[in-house]
């Protein structure tokens, strides 16, 4: 019995008792899984804090469900602020909606990673790497990275390499990429588009003179009033130097409606570098040089543009500056052919080419006193070309040098033919000489040492100078002519009257003869003002004691009037005989 109870009370208690274990055991599974839990959660939340990263969980609506401390700091809310706001308020563009539909998305894909800007409190924005997961099919979690510092050190480097640091102007690497754009949108769109080379006009001179530090703030200066001149979309450039390149985009599609409007922005730009600029404590004016290429939907590459506005621009600078030049396709044909000209002349010299000649100087009563050496170059596919087509030329290139000596030499082996015999050895060979030539500092050594080599008399050698040599030093100028003089050599002053006359010079050059240009005389029947010009310099070479030359002389009533009526002593020109050969200067003295 007692047993039994035992047995029954073991038996209730036995059900009992499994229930309690039974019960304390969830207890207990419950209370150690939820701080298992709650550990996790606190470890996860304090792993999440402790990265200083930002940190959402969202729902499958794009909603907050919590953010993290580090996400606050990053744009500037509190969590509470955070949680009632939605994604889009943050983003700069993306709706709520269409957030929507990406965590959408990711949750079924599982993950994805992009970047993308959050606007902060205070209006800055911050830099965001995104990374979403999904967790299961209702949340994701979003790690967010500031890579601003990044991005930052991206541009800085970007800006390197394609910006000029001195001026922040896109520089010549960046340049390409804007024209190859303008190129092509002008091919699509069928608006014109315009590239104009700007370079400032004497920049050298300054930087020479104030030093570099005022030339970068020129340059600086520059760069910004040109940026002033253009529209947003067009580009301004530094290409190098004192040069800038200006690229217009979307102009006029009707071609001469687009020349028109490139022509008005570039006068405008003329007009804006012409302003004074405040250098420190230094006021400087400059000008600049435009040239510009206008292109549409021509196949025209990057390289044409570019040498077409640079060729446009050399024809601003041979114009005297401060103005602007459209390229036309006349002007490449021109320089080309310029440059076949150039490098013919080379081989021209040691291929002897060349040749003199000669054309005479008579008295007014015709008698025969000389010539005038005048080269020619015998093209050996040209035909004979006269000096107006490669003087400039040979000015230029340096070729003068060589040409003027070998001119110089031939027209003193002449002088030494005409000495052997009587009725040529009174003879005087006038040369023309550059002022290139004179501009040597052994100028008169290299005279002398021809006229010795040759063996011929100084005495019967008359050199022919122009004005422009009075634009150089005109000390230098006079001390070689003196030189010169002193070993019999004489001097005349060519196209009296065209170029830059100053008669408090001419007292001073010692020369022995002046020409009155052609073209005075030319015009003299016709206009009153040019016969009063041969007469004023008729009787301004009598009053310094001068001899004077009409050249250009081609009809008897020009001889006459100059040789009857003003008295000028001696006459050259077509009516008393073309240059032509030697054999045909000879015939004319028997
Ligand atoms: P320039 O020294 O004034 O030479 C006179 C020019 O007038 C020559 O032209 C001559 O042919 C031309 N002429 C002479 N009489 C008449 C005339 O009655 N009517 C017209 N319409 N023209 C006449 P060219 O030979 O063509 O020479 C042109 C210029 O080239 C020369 O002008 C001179 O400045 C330069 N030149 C010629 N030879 C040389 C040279 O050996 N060295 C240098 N540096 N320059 C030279
Ligand atoms: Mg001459
Ligand atoms: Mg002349």
């Amino acid at each position: 019995m007692v047993l039994d109870s035992i047995v029954g009370v073991t038996g209730e208690m036995g059900l009992l008792g499994a229930g309690v274990v039974l019960m304390v055991a969830v207890a207990l599974w419950l209370a150690t899984t939820l701080a298992v839990r709650l550990r996790q959660t606190k470890n996860a939340q304090r792993a999440i804090e402790s990265v200083g990263s930002g940190y959402w969980v969202l729902n499958a609506r794009a909603e907050f469900i919590d953010v993290n401390a580090a996400y606050c700091r990053m744009v500037g809310y509190t969590r509470a602020q955070i949680l009632s706001m939605s994604i889009a308020d943050f983003e700069a563009v993306a709706t709520q909606d269409g957030i929507r539909k990406q965590i959408g998305r990711i949750l079924l894909k599982g993950q994805e990673r992009f970047e993308t800007r959050h606007k902060k409190s205070n209006g800055d924005w911050v830099e965001l790497e995104i990374t979403v997961t999904a967790v299961g099919k209702q949340q994701a979690i979003v790690y967010l990275r500031d890579i601003s510092e990044r991005k930052r050190a991206a541009i800085e480097i970007n800006q390197l390499a394609l910006f000029d640091p001195l001026t922040a102007l896109p520089n010549r690497r960046l340049l390409q990429d804007r024209i190859e754009q303008a190129l092509h949108n002008a091919a699509r769109s069928k608006h014109h588009g315009a590239l104009l080379f700007i370079d400032l006009d004497h920049f050298k001179t300054l930087n020479d003179t104030l030093g570099h530090a005022k030339g970068d703030d020129l340059l600086r200066q520059v760069a910004g009033r040109l940026v002033s001149c253009v529209r947003e979309g067009d580009t301004v450039a530094r290409f190098g130097g004192d040069e800038f390149v200006v690229v217009l985009a979307r102009l006029c599609v009707d071609a001469n409606e687009a020349a028109a409007e490139v022509k008005s922005i570039a006068i405008h730009i003329l007009s804006q570098l012409a302003r004074t600029f405040h250098l420190g404590d230094i006021d400087h004016t400059t000008t600049a040089s435009i040239g510009i290429s206008l292109f549409s939907n021509s196949a025209l590459s990057l390289e044409d543009v570019l040498k077409q506005a640079d060729l446009a621009m050399y024809k601003s600078k041979a114009a005297g500056r401060n103005t602007l030049h459209f390229f036309d396709p006349a002007m490449q044909v021109a320089i080309e052919a310029r440059m076949a000209l150039e490098s013919d002349l080379r081989s021209a010299l040691r291929e002897q080419q060349l040749v003199l000649h000669y054309q005479p100087q008579t008295t007014s009563d015709r008698r025969i006193t000389g010539a005038e050496a005048l080269v020619r170059w015998q093209h050996p596919r040209l035909g004979l070309v006269l000096p107006a087509r490669f003087i400039p030329l040979a000015e230029e290139s340096g070729i003068i040098i060589q040409l003027g000596e070998w001119v110089l030499e031939t027209a003193c082996l002449q002088l030494v033919q005409w000495a052997r015999q009587v009725h040529t050895a009174d003879l005087v060979l006038a040369v023309n000489v550059s002022f290139r030539q004179l501009q040597q500092a052994d100028f008169v050594e290299k005279v002398m040492a021809i006229v010795q080599r040759t063996g011929a008399n100084p005495r019967r050698l008359k050199l022919e100078l122009t004005e422009s040599v009075l634009v150089s030093n005109i000390e230098d100028v006079i001390a070689k002519m003196s030189a010169l003089k002193t070993r019999g050599v004489s001097f005349s002053l060519d196209d009296f009257g065209t170029g830059y006359s100053s008669l408090a010079y001419l007292s001073r050059l010692p020369i022995d003869q002046l020409k009155i240009d052609r073209t005075f005389v030319a015009d003299m029947e016709s206009s009153e003002n040019a016969e009063s010009i041969c007469v004023a310099v008729i009787s301004l070479a009598r009053s310094l004691n001068l001899k004077v030359v009409a050249e250009g002389v081609e009809t008897e009533a020009q001889f006459r009037l100059l040789t009857r009526v003003h008295r000028c002593e001696y006459v050259q020109g077509y009516l008393l005989g073309r240059p032509g050969p030697i054999a045909d200067f000879n015939a004319l003295l028997d």
